[in-house]
């Protein structure tokens, strides 16, 4: 880190010894997944100096805005529009829930068997490690699964100001107009949080700094397609994770800069894994940071990562908001429109998501699809089977993994990861 925070840290009541021991493991992790990696893009250098910096110089940035009166809100899904938070000048961040902490305090509050992602929310807020959620002026929990539902009734007593969101749970007109009722009331809590009227021009700005951080992304994506891949799975997943709390116009700029690089990657057929490497599509539950298992021994198992139908990936960051509206009602509704397309599996049903399962094995050459499941987590677990079936149906080879963030399984996962590979091969 370049420079010592301790005193920031102190001053957000942080564990001092609890935070120096998570950071002393995600640093290890790390240098040994992803600096250990060969012949990276040079690009990467800007997210390995971000997550260098994840605890240090981003959340001055964040204590600097706040300094200057604007307003953190801490989120765990992508169902919350940043759009309506960019324009109200406010900063949202996406809280950290990929690693287990805390475990024995968290298991006082929450039943032993709750996903580990829920959990590690729990974990960073108990066992005072997490500067994002200690910087947040609003948290913004959503009723997607039961799990998340639930326990942001227990999380509403350990935060300041927990808001928490209604969605749909289906794709029905009725649907629709909930998620469109409850943007409208997010408007205008946010409104309330930070004094700003949220006007059409407002809005157009807020879509704007959103609209381009996602099209560098589909740029990074389309880039993916090529055969010999010029950036690692583990790298786009990276530049994905960072994606819900670097500043958006540098974080644009710097995807922007690494797919300049890999164009002329692409032209010289010049990739991070031979020609002819198995692709594997990742799909299912999103993976936050430091949550780099599964990738991990898929990269270092014989294959390669070419996208992620996930949250943290594709699911999360297609389609972008129709900015052709002139009144605030307008484009809010663009903001519903595009919102309304995430396939998340707590919808019933769910065709959308096999859908474009389906397609992006096609659009990326695929040659097979992991599903992976956290261990408890109903709607995922639930789907994968169909899932599985359906695209073996179609011939799509497809192997289900379900786990946790402990490292207990990693042989495990890594002969079954190794022998769908060679079945690929
Ligand atoms: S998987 Fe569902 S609940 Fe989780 S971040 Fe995505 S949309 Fe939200
Ligand atoms: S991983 Fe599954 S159970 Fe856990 S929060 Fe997401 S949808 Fe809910």
């Amino acid at each position: 880190m370049s420079q010592d925070y301790r005193k920031m840290w102190e001053s957000l009541g942080l564990d001092l010894p609890a935070h120096d021991a998570l950071l002393e493991v995600l640093g290890k992790g790390y240098k040994d997944i992803f600096m250990a990696q060969e012949n990276r893009p040079k690009g990467m250098s800007y997210f390995d100096f971000v997550i260098s910096e994840v605890h240090g110089l981003r959340v001055k940035e964040l204590l600097d805005e706040k300094a200057a009166g604007r307003k953190i809100i801490g989120s765990f899904c992508v169902f919350v529009p940043e759009e309506i938070v960019r324009a109200a000048d406010a900063t949202l961040v996406g809280l950290c829930t990929g690693a287990d902490f805390a475990t024995e305090e968290v298991e006082k509050l929450l039943p032993r068997n709750t996903c580990a992602l829920i959990k590690s929310a729990f974990g960073f807020k108990l066992g005072k490690v997490c500067p994002y959620i200690e910087s947040a002026d609003m948290i913004v929990g959503e009723n997607t699964c039961d799990g998340k539902k639930k326990s942001y009734e227990t999380l509403n007593g350990l935060v300041k100001y927990l808001y928490v969101m209604d969605l749909p749970q289906t794709k029905s007109s009725q649907g629709r107009a909930l998620l469109k009722a409850e943007y409208i009331r997010f408007k205008e809590e946010v409104e309330k949080l930070t004094g700003v009227k949220i006007d059409a021009a407002r809005l157009k700005k807020g879509i704007e700094i959103v609209n381009s951080k996602r099209k560098a992304i589909h740029r990074l994506n389309s880039l993916r397609k090529a055969d010999p891949v010029p950036i690692s799975g583990l790298d786009a997943l990276l530049a994905n994770q960072v994606y819900f709390y670097d500043d958006p116009g540098r974080f644009t700029k710097s995807i922007n800069a690494l797919c300049d690089e890999l164009e002329k990657r692409v032209q010289k057929g010049e990739g991070v894994f031979p020609k002819g490497t198995p692709r594997i599509l990742l799909s299912g539950c999103p993976m936050a940071v430091p949550n780099w298992k599964v990738p991990w021994i898929i990269e270092s198992s014989g294959g390669t990562i070419v996208g992620e139908e996930s949250c943290v990936g594709e699911r999360g960051t297609r389609n972008l908001v129709d900015d052709s509206g002139s009144t605030a009602e307008e484009l809010m509704d663009a903001i519903v429109d595009r919102h309304f397309q995430i396939d998340c599996a707590i919808f019933t049903p769910n065709p959308d998501r096999l859908q474009h399962a389906t397609e992006m094995f096609r659009g990326y050459n695929a040659n097979g699809i992991i599903h992976y499941s956290l261990q408890f987590c109903q709607p995922y677990l639930m789907e994968s089977i169909p899932v599985e079936k359906a695209l073996e149906a179609k011939n799509i080879p497809t192997l289900r993994v379900e786990t946790d963030y402990s490292m207990e399984d990693v042989g495990q996962l890594k002969t079954r990861v190794e022998a769908f590979i060679e079945q690929l091969k």
